[in-house]
Formats: C-alpha cells, sequence, structure tokens
C-alpha cells in the first residue's frame, strides 16, 4: 500500500528499525550520514538501498528540511556504494519511488541502487 509522503514522520517505519539496530539488516556501507543495506526482494543482480540517517519521508521533505551537509553526504553515500559494488564500469540505475504514483511503501527515504545486469526499459 503506497504511503502519503505528506504524512509525519513514523519512527515505527521498518527502516527507521533496522537503523536503530532493532532488527537485522544486510549492511553494505555506513557513514555519517547514510546507511546501505541489500533489498529484502532484489530485483536486479545488484539491489542496493540507501537511506539518510536523518528522519525523512520522501524526496520532497529531504529536499526541503535537510541541511546541505546532510544531502552532500546522501547523495556522496550513493556514488560511494555504486562503486564499492563495481557499478561503474557497466552503469547502473539509481532510482527512488515518492508518494502513491511512485509507489514508495516504506515511509523513510530511500534510493534502490540496481545493477549487475542490463536493466531494460526505464519504466516497465
Ligand atoms: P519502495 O516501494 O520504494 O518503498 O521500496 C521498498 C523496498 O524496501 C522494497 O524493494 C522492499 O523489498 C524493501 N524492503 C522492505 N523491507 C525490507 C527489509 N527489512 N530489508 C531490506 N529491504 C526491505
Amino acid at each position: 500500500m503506497p504511503i502519503d509522503p505528506t504524512e509525519p514522520y513514523d519512527d515505527a517505519n521498518i527502516f527507521a528499525k533496522i537503523l536503530r539496530g532493532e532488527i537485522p539488516s544486510s549492511k553494505v556501507y555506513e557513514d555519517e550520514w547514510a546507511f546501505a543495506f541489500e533489498d529484502i526482494n532484489p530485483q536486479a543482480e545488484v539491489h542496493t538501498l540507501v537511506i539518510p540517517k536523518g528522519s525523512y519521508v520522501s524526496w520532497d521533505d529531504f529536499s526541503t528540511r535537510a541541511s546541505a551537509e546532510e544531502i552532500a553526504g546522501f547523495v556522496r553515500a550513493v556514488g560511494h556504494v555504486a562503486r564499492e559494488k563495481g557499478l561503474v564500469e557497466q552503469g547502473y540505475r539509481v532510482m527512488a519511488n515518492i508518494g502513491a504514483h511512485g509507489g514508495q511503501e516504506v515511509p523513510h527515504l530511500h534510493i534502490h541502487i540496481f545493477g549487475g545486469q542490463p536493466l531494460g526499459p526505464m519504466i516497465a
């Protein structure tokens, strides 16, 4: 069920629990600004999620409320993870689902990194 990205941040969402270490995840990378882990239901050979450490529901929320440092740190972390995964040479896809039309299901901003294979058309 897609979320309403205009709702206030819900501390009980599953990615908040992963950040707090309350439920396990397959951690790929962590720094001051971001946490990356493997998607539990991978849609490509490589399917890794990167989330900001701050409490942001969506891209809209993040891009309006986050500090310049948080935004820079998060964007750099996405690039770092893609490099660490060895995706740069062959290319990869970065995607964020936002709100109902975007099909966002978890109300904590997350970037999907897909790669490791040709990814086909942009929108299936
Ligand atoms: P979205 O539709 O963009 O909100 O995608 C949510 C993503 O989170 C989906 O690709 C799920 O497979 C993934 N997901 C949900 N729960 C977990 C979890 N506990 N660990 C890792 N990935 C998860």
